[in-house]
């Protein structure tokens, strides 16, 4: 936790739950990975978060932005990112989002099919485009599954129609997976789209660009390599598949800009044995899956804990949240303990909670309102 956020939390004592999100950390954030990647452009996932205050410093700080439906586009023009520093990342839009987009002024989308290959062609014509490769995600925390992305093979193909059909055949892109831990699955999946360069170059068709997506990890309770060992290591692989004349090269991070710049301030609702000597006491927070932490699904992610108390004795708990939801419990499983003289009404710190967290909250279940935001 910042010092602004811990300041900010014992002057005002805002009412719970509630995410805090120190905008100074986040570009910080922002210049760590420039320091770690400066051959590539930043483009902000803005699903992580879009927040306003957010969006106004990345465009201060000449961020590109990476956007996922039309409604995102939108939110980073009125923040005054420009058209041409935006990205239509989403292998799946509707076309009133792409002519809308397109209207706008955007030129850069993704495909990874020749489905939306055509509605790009006919919607968006001239554009330049790039087409999303299916890329390990073993070593993700948060994998994407297998619903974005091709073959190389059909890449290739999709590539060299794409230019029959009057757009700009601009590059390739991947995701590891978000939360990646192992740097080797960026090394690996460079080297795929180093070979189909090659080939497409074979092929006549010479493409500028390589999107590494994002993935990059950040602290949660357990430790994580640093952001210069990434930079070290795609750098190294991108010298060894492309040699020295290098692609643009763009990285499309979330998590890593502003998910440690963000904290949830949460109220003990309730400790209990619930009757039995065995087990855990149960711990339920105002906040839970419905709240905003739907990366606790499956025990995913498991964020670090912080209360007043810490440094007493602690004994085990299961942590849930405040809806009537058995879906709605967030630990079981992590071995998660908390000091044994916390009781309802104390107050919570969820740490590294600025990414996936406001986005996620559901809209009024069980009548909870929607989790208050601070940006400071
Ligand atoms: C979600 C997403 C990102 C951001 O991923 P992080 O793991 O948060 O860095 C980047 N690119 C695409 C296409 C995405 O869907």
């Amino acid at each position: 936790m910042t010092p602004k956020i811990s300041q900010f939390l014992s002057q005002k004592n805002p009412s719970t739950p509630c995410l805090v999100v120190d905008i100074d950390e986040v570009e910080l954030r922002y210049r760590a990975m420039q320091a770690a990647l400066p051959a590539a452009r930043i483009y902000y996932a803005v699903k992580a978060n879009p927040a306003r205050p957010l969006l106004d410093r990345l465009v201060f700080l000449g961020s590109c932005f990476d956007a996922a439906s039309w409604e995102e586009v939108d939110l980073c023009l009125s923040a005054g990112a420009r058209p041409e520093n935006i990205s239509f990342g989403n292998t799946v839009k509707k076309v009133s989002a792409i002519k809308a987009a397109y209207d706008a002024g955007v030129r850069l989308f993704v495909f990874d099919c020749v489905e939306e290959l055509e509605k790009l062609a006919r919607f968006a014509p001239g554009s330049r485009v790039y087409c999303r490769l299916l890329v390990n995600n073993h070593g993700a925390e948060w994998p994407l599954s297998r619903k974005f992305g091709t073959t190389p093979e059909s890449a290739r193909t999709l590539m060299l129609r794409a230019r029959e059909l009057g757009l700009d055949p601009y590059g390739i892109s991947f995701h590891v997976g978000s939360q990646q831990l192992s740097a080797d699955a960026y090394e690996v999946a460079i080297a795929q789209a180093g070979s189909l360069l090659a080939d497409l170059a074979a092929d006549g068709l010479r493409l500028r660009m390589v999107n590494l997506g994002g993935g990059f990890p950040i602290q949660y309770r357990d430790d994580v390599p640093g952001i210069a060992h990434f930079g070290q290591v795609i750098s190294r692989a991108m010298k060894i598949h492309f040699g020295e004349t290098l692609p643009e090269i763009l990285v499309e991070p979330g998590r890593f800009i502003v998910g440690s710049a963000g904290v949830v301030s949460t109220e003990v609702v309730l400790v209990s044995q619930r009757g039995r000597d065995e087990g855990p006491r149960w711990v339920y927070l105002d906040i839970g899956r419905f709240g905003g932490l739907a990366e606790t699904e499956g025990e995913a992610i498991r964020y670090m804990i912080r209360t007043a108390r810490d440094g007493e004795e602690v004994s085990s708990v299961a942590l849930a949240g405040p809806t009537c939801d058995g879906a709605d419990i967030l630990y079981e499983k992590s071995c998660y303990t908390l000091p044994v003289t916390l009781e309802a009404g104390d107050r919570v710190e969820i740490l590294a909670t600025g990414a996936y967290v406001s986005t996620y909250c559901s809209t009024r279940f069980n009548g909870f309102a929607p989790l208050a935001e601070h940006y400071i």
